[in-house]
């Protein structure tokens, strides 16, 4: 989404009294992150999977994304940039479980190992619509919508309670 696109519909809202005055502070909050994202080229976006926006192609015929990195499987069908990192070499990881055993948190442990440094485009908030849940991790859920210890093909951040209810081990 263009900064344009997002001030007009910023625009738009904000003529409605009722409805700016709830939407606000997310529409804020979404207008600091687009602003991050404009300042870092596409091969150093990170999607929430782990793997750079390069290692992702888009199918026309499934209308969905495939994440092909060099040398391992990764079942992401998402195109979702989380993280902009300052050298995006060192995400290379597979998952193998929730929080620290997942590919973009392995990537981001080895990127600050190595001296490097990064930005969250996303806040750090639970995915599942509408809630407030807290102790933020990250798993990958398969397409029945359960935890599972390796790739998948979607990622999620989620709350403890989430996580646990969803069938992940933190
Ligand atoms: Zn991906
Ligand atoms: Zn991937
Ligand atoms: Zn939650």
């Amino acid at each position: 989404m263009s900064p344009e696109y997002v001030s007009e519909l910023s625009d738009s809202i904000g003529n409605d009294p009722k409805v700016s005055a709830s939407l606000d502070a997310e529409i804020q909050l979404a207008l600091t992150y687009v602003g991050i994202m404009d300042r870092w080229p596409r091969h150093k976006q990170i999607c929430i999977c782990g793997h750079t926006l390069n290692s992702h192609r888009y199918n026309s015929v499934t209308s969905s994304y495939s994440c092909e990195p060099a040398n391992f499987f990764c079942a992401c069908i998402q195109e979702e940039p989380v993280y902009c990192a300052s050298d995006s070499r060192w995400f290379k990881r597979s998952t193998h479980g929730v929080g620290k055993k997942h590919a973009l948190v392995l990537g981001i442990a080895s990127l600050e190992r190595r001296g490097g440094t990064g930005e969250w485009l996303v806040a750090p908030q639970c995915q599942i619509p509408g809630c407030r849940g807290v102790e933020i991790s990250i798993a990958c859920v398969d397409l029945k919508g359960r935890i599972v210890p390796h790739t998948a093909e979607r990622s999620l951040l989620l709350c403890k309670d989430h996580v646990k209810s969803l069938g992940g081990a933190i």
